[in-house]
């Protein structure tokens, strides 16, 4: 018998076109540029496979379009043994895109298109809920009205959802239900606040998203400083693990899968984000997005070595 955790995620896919060049074109002009390649991203999917590979029995709800870029995106996922029955496939909309464009010096210039990301439909929803589940993930790269439809589908079937607060805006949080965990990173904390995302501003930044959501937990993720977690009215410091950083892409999206996984496991909070905290730090020494997601294998052999210390 399966008795792995049942994680959905609800939220974005796209796929990455990332192009090398020496430097960007300017108006009018035309530059022959290095190399391009193309990568399987998006938060939703991310955290999905995030979860995948942590040992959950992962279930997807989004949305491509009919081409070749949707095809393919949904076949990953399938290769990541994840289930993708509520994986939709729109007739108008072009599968959601990121163009980045990479120059020599490392300065990136990013324009998402979010095309059927953004046409997500709630009866989609209502479908991949007949089906039970430990947890609930949600992120922001959809329509706000699906991110209040999740939870409120996920309340009504008493399941608990964890809150990725990404990508940074001033998010209407005031239109969502009951939440078991919040977590934004620094940027993301303080375009929901207005607070600066400094040590000593936890507490405060923890007040203010309580004071405009019913979550019960808050998590900041707070990069190479680790985690803070409130709580019934308390705070608490959780150290990252010190590794040598390569790539922080995504490093949000392992963390927030690996608390998901955790939580909806039985772990109290303070474990799950240590764990989590390992997942983040495997995946900053990776170069990528969703090929840098650890795997829970990994993540326990980290912990192990770390913990002997
Ligand atoms: P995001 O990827 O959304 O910007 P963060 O940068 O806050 O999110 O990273 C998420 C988590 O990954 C952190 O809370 C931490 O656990 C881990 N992490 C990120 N950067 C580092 C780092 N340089 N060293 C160790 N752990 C890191």
């Amino acid at each position: 018998m399966d008795n792995r955790i049942n994680i959905l995620t609800v939220g974005s896919i796209n796929m990455d076109l990332v192009t090398r060049t020496s430097r960007v074109p300017k108006a009018g002009e035309s530059v022959i540029a290095d190399s391009y390649c193309y990568i399987p991203g998006g938060k939703g999917a991310n955290q999905c496979v995030a979860s995948a590979r942590l040992g959950a029995s992962a279930v997807f709800a989004g949305r491509v379009g009919s081409d070749a870029s949707g095809g393919l995106l949904k076949d990953n996922l399938v290769k990541e043994g994840i289930c993708v029955d509520f994986l939709e496939t729109d007739g108008i909309y072009a599968t959601g895109m990121a163009n980045i464009l990479v120059e020599d010096n490392g300065q990136n210039r990013i324009l998402v298109i979010p095309g059927a990301n953004m046409h997500i439909a709630e009866h989609d929803l209502e479908r991949a809920f007949d089906r039970p589940y430990n947890a609930v993930i949600v992120q922001f790269e959809i329509p706000a009205d699906i991110v209040a439809e999740t939870v409120r589908l996920a309340n009504l079937h008493d399941i608990p959802v964890i809150v990725d607060a990404g990508p940074a805006m001033d998010f209407p949080l005031e239109r969502l239900g009951h939440i078991a965990v919040l977590s934004p990173n620094e940027t993301e904390a303080e375009a929901l606040t207005g607070l600066a995302a400094d040590e000593g501003n936890c507490e405060a930044i923890s007040l203010a998203l309580k004071k405009r959501c019913r979550a019960d937990i808050i998590v900041l993720k707070r990069g190479a400083d680790g985690a803070y977690a409130y709580q019934n009215g308390t705070g608490k410091f959780y150290p990252a693990y010190s590794v040598k950083a390569l790539d922080t892409t995504a490093a949000g999206d392992a963390f927030t899968a690996a608390l998901a996984v955790e939580y909806a496991s039985g772990r109290d909070i303070g474990e799950a984000i240590m764990f989590a905290n390992a997942a983040g730090a495997l995946a900053v020494t990776k170069l990528g997005a969703q090929v840098s997601m650890p795997r829970r294998g990994e993540v326990e052999a980290f912990l192990l070595i770390r913990e002997d210390k």
